[in-house]
């Protein structure tokens, strides 16, 4: 809920004009994305120049450090880390100088073979400046263009080595690419603006933009973008995607399309099924805001119970996503919300949520309606319980972590002091989707990999295994 990071955002545009104020306003857009660091990487009179820092986008491009670049093609990133360290040195782009021109690379998801990459290159005397698997995928493909000089057989001879998540952006030279994985996990689409170009993590930064949203890539495709065409060039891929259910719950803006998908309408659904899976006698049904409102919206429609604000969110408390220590940010989150008596005071309360990770949080919440003078908290969460570690660019590594790990959904209840608690079944979750189960990473719910991760059970590994693999 609300406090588990994001991993990142990436955009490219190649424009008629100077690019800058516009990887801005987009990187604005996605900022929801990650939080940690923002940059930008702009082609101009023959070699690429960087702007990148930790801090939030409008921190980092700003005065005329920024509006100086000119030039009218770039790649930008925002960044939370899931991989590698939260330092300046893993910010993005990354860029490097090869024989034959600048190379930038801006990255969203997580390689899931970086460790093994990494231990093979060093041996063979690679050093790497980073911690980041970013670094290893431009080391890689720096290499491969040294060799091939053409940046197609480049990219597609360095994806032949990887795996994983991955949405890129990329520049080489001033040759403009969004790439995506083989199985989609992460969300990247291509748009027109009146100026040209762009490829971007989500649909919203086109609507901001003034663009025009055009499709999303697809799973394995690799997309030249010029100012006034798309070039697409498809790669391998399963027949079966694995779109990472989580960015449709709690990752994506509501306002944003991904796989002919809003988010606020799944949401919605999401909060519709939920009514009919767990219903309630209660007396108002309240969101935490704001990544539970459209499930709870979804929820009030469902059960006919109104809807109503139950917390206050302060908008000008400090920052509490770049707080690196979960105690602090749930106290930051404590500052940020408040109860609203008048809602809460001798109620029966539903209160909504997208998902509980640790857990932490919600129990306050919780306290905290009480408190007030809640007469009863019922908890509706709209998704499934998390119970495994995502390696695919979420921030959720270990089961320790998850509140669910060796815990019945009554225990749950307990633990954050809630008169009952219910769940959306992955069934529901699927339905609300409306995309087949097959298509989507359901692994953190169910524990079933789409891509092979030692020591973790493979999805559709019963098929696997008759097939002798
Ligand atoms: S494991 Fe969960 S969070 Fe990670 S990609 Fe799969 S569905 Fe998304």
């Amino acid at each position: 809920m609300g406090n588990l990071e994001h991993s990142c955002g990436v955009i490219g545009l190649s424009l008629d004009t100077k690019v800058a104020p516009f990887a801005k306003k987009a990187l604005r857009v996605i900022q929801h994305r990650g939080q940690e660091s923002a940059g930008v990487a702009i082609f101009n009179d023959g070699h690429i120049s960087y702007l990148r820092d930790m801090g939030l986008v409008h921190e980092v491009l700003r005065g005329s450090e920024y509006y100086n670049l000119t030039g009218n093609v770039c790649i930008g990133h925002v960044r939370y880390s899931t991989e590698g360290e939260s330092k300046a040195s893993n910010c993005q782009p990354m860029t490097v100088t090869t024989s034959y021109g600048d190379i930038a690379l801006a990255h969203n998801g997580d390689i899931t073979n970086a460790t093994e990459l990494r231990e093979q290159l060093s041996k063979k005397g690679w050093a790497f400046l980073t911690t980041s698997d970013t670094e290893i995928i431009i080391r890689i493909l720096a290499k491969e263009f040294n060799e091939t000089r053409d940046p197609i057989k480049a990219i597609k001879n360095t994806l032949r080595m990887i795996e994983g998540a991955y949405s890129l952006t990329m520049l080489i030279g001033d040759r403009l690419f969004g790439i995506r994985d083989p199985m989609g996990f992460r969300p990247l689409c291509i748009g027109r603006l009146k100026e040209g170009n762009v490829v971007v993590s989500e649909s919203a930064a086109l609507d901001v933009t003034g663009g025009e949203f055009i499709r999303d890539v697809l799973p394995g495709e690799i997309i030249e973008v010029t100012r006034t065409s798309f070039h697409s060039v498809r790669t391998p891929a399963p027949k079966n995607p694995a779109h990472c259910m989580f960015e449709w719950v709690y990752f994506a803006r509501p306002d944003s399309i991904m796989e002919c998908r809003e988010a606020y309408e799944v949401r919605k659904r999401i909060g519709q099924i939920l009514a009919s899976e767990h219903p309630i006698d209660a007396d108002v049904v309240v969101p935490v805001p704001d990544s539970g409102r459209a499930h709870a919206i979804g929820y009030a429609e469902g059960s006919g119970i109104k809807y109503e604000e139950g917390f206050m969110k302060n908008r000008y408390v400090e920052r509490t996503f770049i707080m690196p220590v979960q105690k602090q940010r749930e106290a930051g989150v404590m500052l940020k919300l408040n109860p609203i008596r008048s809602t809460v005071k001798g109620r029966r309360l539903v209160v909504v949520d997208d998902s509980i990770v640790r857990g932490t949080t919600l129990r306050k919440l919780v306290q905290m309606l009480r408190r007030a003078g809640a007469e009863e908290v019922h908890v509706r969460i709209g998704c499934p319980p998390i119970v495994a570690p995502c390696f695919y660019g979420v921030d959720m590594k270990t089961r320790g972590q998850f509140v669910a790990t060796g815990r019945t959904v009554d225990e749950i209840a307990e633990h954050i002091t809630a008169d009952s608690l219910g769940y959306i079944s992955i069934d529901g979750l699927v339905k609300a989707l409306n995309i087949p189960y097959q298509d989507l990473c359901l692994a953190c719910l169910n524990g079933e990999y789409p891509t092979p991760i030692p020591g973790e059970r493979q999805r559709f590994q019963t098929r696997l295994n008759e097939h002798g693999q």
